[in-house]
């Protein structure tokens, strides 16, 4: 047995409540047994959670865990090695501060990602993609591949590699040469994109800005939208009609404001203004409308200690409950394991986190993991640990 968690009150993400006095049994990295007190025997590794909440990790799924520096063309200049070593400080991080599993949105491939399930390095499960592609002109730190057959290429490449997703660049951006309303790839390259990840049985996943590039990636069958923070009507009825997921990132907008841009040209500062304000209108609507919202951050560098600013930030229009969802259950659809990670529920992979206070009330307890993330379990491995093992 790994561990048993008695008299919690449980997180039950899908029904947005707490289910006080559980006992949780944790054994071979899963969750066993989820029942009521007095049902379960005591063990030398039982852990009394006095009432605190006991809730599944967290999931984002926009990260770029290899983007250790916000400064593009510093990085640029790295050899790969002293990269890697950078991008294992960046997970350790993100892990402690309560992620437990991340999907890299371009840059994370498959060595970083074979290290992380040997347990090599104190990680977050991690879906990586590979390089992101882009056409000549496109963005920053990609693979450049115009027409079809250099698409095929590279994405044949990248998931013979054991990429999850394909990540591509549909629109401009705010660290892009391209104008945020310019459009990247034809119709061809995205249904020919679409097609090949998904005889690697992976998906697309867009970057997008304005609804034109959002509504034409949705109707080529791109399968998570980033950022889009510029979305119409036409967009919410083709989320819906795709079973599309929508991944907002605020808080790489808000760290780019706080901390000055100063790595950013004038164009790109030009291009963040209004950035947070248009992307919270998108989320808001987004919300409203039912489509299914996952938990994105975007972030580079230093700007990684924002990861949990996300949950404040959306927290001025979405309601908590709904926020916990996006960073769950619905992260685990996004990444492919619903069930078996995201909820607290028997026979999911035991990843899981001890807080003070009741989110539900005050999303704001995620974001201090120092005062208040009291304990984290990864697959049953115990990661952070101030509450002690009862006898
Ligand atoms: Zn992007
Ligand atoms: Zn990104």
């Amino acid at each position: 047995m790994d561990a048993v968690f008695t008299n919690g009150n449980i997180l039950d993400v899908r029904e947005g409540r707490l289910l006080a006095g559980r006992t949780v049994v944790v054994r071979d990295g899963r969750i066993a047994e989820v029942g009521d007190a007095g049902t379960v025997p005591a063990s030398q590794r039982t852990i009394d959670l006095g009432g605190r909440t006991l809730m599944p990790g967290l999931i984002d799924s926009h990260v770029h865990a290899t983007q250790a520096s916000a400064d593009f063309a510093e990085m640029t200049s790295w050899p790969s090695s002293y990269a890697t070593v950078r991008a294992t400080g960046v997970l350790r991080d993100m892990l402690r501060r309560g992620f437990t599993t991340v999907r890299d949105l371009g840059g994370a491939e498959a060595g970083l990602a074979r290290a992380v399930r040997e347990g090599l390095i104190e990680a977050p499960r991690l879906m990586f993609g590979g390089p992101i592609l882009a056409p000549t002109g496109g963005h920053v730190l990609t693979r450049v591949c115009d027409g079809t057959t250099e698409l095929r290429r590279a994405i044949r490449e990248q998931m013979a590699q054991g990429a999850h997703h394909i990540k591509l660049t549909l629109s401009g951006g705010v660290v892009s040469s391209m104008a945020i309303d310019a459009l990247g790839f034809s119709e061809e390259e995205i249904r020919t994109a679409v097609e090949e990840a998904g005889f690697g049985k992976g998906y697309v996943a867009g970057h997008a800005y304005t609804a034109e590039a959002v509504n034409r990636a949705l109707r080529w069958g791109v399968r998570t939208i980033e950022h889009g923070n510029l979305i119409d009507d036409e967009s919410i009825a083709l989320f819906h009609e795709h079973d599309a997921y929508y991944v907002p990132t605020l808080a790489g907008f808000h760290a780019l404001t706080e901390s000055g841009a100063a790595h950013l040209s004038d164009q790109s500062r030009d291009k963040l203004r209004d950035m947070l304000d248009t992307g919270l209108r998108a989320l808001e609507r987004a919300d409203r409308a039912g489509v299914r919202i996952g938990y994105g951050t975007d972030l580079h560098g230093e700007h990684h200690s924002y990861q949990l600013e996300e949950f404040t930030l959306r927290a001025k229009v979405q309601k908590p409950a709904d926020i916990l969802r996006s960073a769950t259950v619905v992260g685990a659809e996004i990444v492919g394991l619903p069930g078996e990670i995201g909820e607290i529920t028997e026979g999911a992979h035991a990843d899981l986190l001890v807080v003070e206070g009741n989110p539900l009330d005050d999303i704001s307890v995620l974001t201090a993991p120092d005062q208040n993330l009291r304990l984290i379990m990864q697959g049953g491995h115990v990661v952070k640990n101030e509450l002690g093992f009862g006898a």
